[in-house]
This record gives structure tokens, sequence and C-alpha cells, in this order.
């Protein structure tokens, strides 16, 4: 069986104090041991979080994006051997506001990929089409698109998350119906077995974002090919720990 997986992206979002009472929350809460739970704060907190999540080393913590050349003259960026040096163990790749907001190419992400692989980090990549891509039925298109363009770059897939976050689902409150996102998390598990392998695709964490919140969480994670989620808003919240536990 795969094991549920919620990630809570931070985003751009919280302080130094704002990110300890998160952790104090999450540590306090009573978590669904069969969850895999991962929170990626801001870079320039990544370490402290790290720091204090030590205590309760179940959950991990993971970059929100990386550079992937390993050090140079790239000012402003964070390179993936600096998260694996700092023994951040996860990072997410192609978010939908790194490839529209920051104009990234469906070939950063895939160097960006291959690149954390190489230094051993795990990935958390994010595939997932516009409103205006929806309307025009090309949905899973886009998806499969933005997947064959990664694949090349994976050789372990036990080491990928695949994160569907349809775009006009992130932040607005317009949460994917069970039936939209099995729908596309259906066509990504048999898009694995035919371009990858059967046990890939029965092995492969798909997980939603977009609008994920405590009082929709549970239907979402009934549905067969929705294995966790990634978070943004909530992941901010209490009830963070309740979309954790939505398996139980
Ligand atoms: P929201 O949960 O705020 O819609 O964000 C989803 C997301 O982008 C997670 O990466």
């Amino acid at each position: 069986a795969r094991k549920f997986f919620v990630g809570g992206n931070w985003k751009m979002n919280g302080t130094l104090d704002s990110g300890k009472k998160l952790v104090a929350a999450l540590q306090e809460a009573k978590l669904d041991p069969n969850t895999e739970v991962v929170v990626a704060p801001p870079a320039l907190h990544l370490l402290f979080v790290k720091e204090l999540l030590a205590k309760d080393s179940k959950i991990e913590v993971s970059g929100q994006n990386a550079y992937h050349k390993v050090s140079g003259a790239f000012t402003g960026e964070v390179s993936v051997s600096q998260l694996q040096d700092a023994g951040v163990p996860w990072v997410i790749l192609g978010h939908s506001e790194r490839r529209t907001i920051f104009k990234e190419t469906d070939q950063d992400i895939a160097e960006k990929t291959k690149a954390a692989l190489d230094h051993n980090l795990k990935v958390i990549v994010c595939v997932g089409e516009t409103l205006e891509e929806r309307e025009a039925n090309k949905s899973i298109d886009v998806v499969v698109r933005q997947l064959n363009a990664a694949a090349p770059s994976v050789a372990d897939w036990n080491k990928v998350v695949v994160a569907y976050e349809p775009v006009w689902a992130i932040g607005t409150g317009k949460v994917a119906t069970a039936e939209q996102a099995q729908e596309v998390h259906a066509a990504i598990r048999k898009w694995a077995a035919e371009k990858v392998s059967k046990e890939v695709s029965d092995s492969l964490r798909i997980i939603y974002g977009g609008s994920v919140a405590a009082k929709n969480c549970r239907e979402l994670a009934q549905q067969p090919d929705i294995d966790g989620f990634l978070v943004g808003g909530a992941s901010l919240k209490p009830e963070f720990a309740d979309i954790c536990n939505a398996r139980l």
C-alpha cells in the first residue's frame, strides 16, 4: 500500500516566530502514524524549522525550490547540493508559482529534478493545468506533457512524489471535486504504467493540491488514486493537522 503523504507548502509566508508556533502545534497534535508529513518553510527558515522538528524526527522538511547548479555565480539562488549539505531531505520542484511567476519551463524543471535526485534529495514534482487549459479539455494533455518532460530525469521513482495541482484551484478556495481530481490522478497512474512500469505505477504517490482544507480533505482522501495532499494556505493553520489525519 502507498503511504499517505501530506506536505505543507508555507510559500513565502511567516516569521521565525510563526514558524515556531506552527511546529509546536504539529508536535502537540496527534498525527496519524500512517501519514508521512513534510513541511516546506521559506528557505531562510529551513534550518531553524528542521532544528525545532528534530525532537519529532518523523516530520521532515522540504525546500520549495532549488537551482540545478551545484555552486557558482547565481545570485539569490539556493542549490540542490546546499539543501543536501543542510540535511534537507526533500524539495518541491515545478510548482505552478515557479512556472508562471518565475517563468520556469518544463526543461528547467527537468534539469532541477535530475540535479536534486543526483544529490540524493527526494522530489515533489508539481504538475497541473490552468483554467483555460481545463476549459479546453486539455487537463490530461498538459499534465502528461509536464510529466514526459520530467520523466527522463528520474532513475528512481521511489524518490519522487507527483503533486497534481490544478492552477485554477490554488489559493482560490475553488477545490477540484473529488471526481475531477480522481480522473486526473488515474490518468497520471495510467501514464506511469505505460511510460515507466506497472510496479512504479502501483507504488507512486500522487497527491492533490489546490484549496485543500479540513472540510474537503476527507472526500478527496477516499479516492483510490489520491495518496495525499500538498497544502498551501491551510498548512499555516491548526487545521493542517486535520488534513494530515484525513484517512483516520
Ligand atoms: P492552497 O492550498 O493555498 O490552494 O495552495 C496549494 C499549493 O499551491 C500547494 O503547493
